[in-house]
């Protein structure tokens, strides 16, 4: 059985990041979808809040999506679950550098594990969860950008701060 896991902040899950796991679902027979609890960042939502997001939108009956979140090593948490794909976004030629160090260094340190960049959908390309949040706090239109519960959550998150 190949398993494959999807990392990231997912602080907020936008349709860019969906139509990822759409896609890396057609390639393994189980996908994890993991929040990497990260102490350097200070993310808008809860990890519990994301997991929310992450729930309502991949779990349906007799699915072999799961969500997990995690801490340390991702390479770590792979070998423990049996992970053998990595699987991560690529919108631009921005991300290529960061993500293309990561993955050697992943490499490195599991060599067992490949990771399998996915390209950007070009009508998400441009979607990044900094930028979802940044519109959002000026009240900008996102609708077509995040799932619409997630467009409610960042209303109601940011509605208290004007
Ligand atoms: P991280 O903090 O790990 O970068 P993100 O949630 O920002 O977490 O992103 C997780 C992964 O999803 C990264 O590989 C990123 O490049 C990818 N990604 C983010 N937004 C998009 C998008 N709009 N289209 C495709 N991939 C995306």
């Amino acid at each position: 059985m190949r398993i494959g896991i999807y990392p990231g902040s997912f602080d907020p899950l936008t349709n860019g990041h969906l139509d990822i796991i759409e896609r890396a679902k057609q390639i393994c027979d189980r996908l994890i979808i993991a929040i990497a609890k990260n102490s350097a960042k200070q993310p808008l939502f809860t990890v519990q809040e994301r997991l929310e997001m992450l729930e309502r939108c991949c779990h349906c009956e007799g699915s072999s999506v799961e969500t997990v979140a995690f801490e340390g090593l991702l390479v770590d948490f792979c070998r423990a679950q049996g992970v053998s794909l990595i699987f991560r976004g690529l919108r631009a030629i921005v991300d290529f550098e960061y993500e293309y160090a990561i993955a050697l260094m992943n490499k490195k340190l599991a060599p067992g594990i490949e990771t399998v960049f996915l390209m950007a959908q070009s009508e998400y390309s441009f979607v990044s969860s900094n930028m979802v949040k940044e519109v959002a706090s000026y009240g900008g239109d996102i609708t077509s950008l995040v799932p619409q519960f997630v467009n409610e959550m960042l209303q109601h998150r940011f509605s208290g701060r004007k």
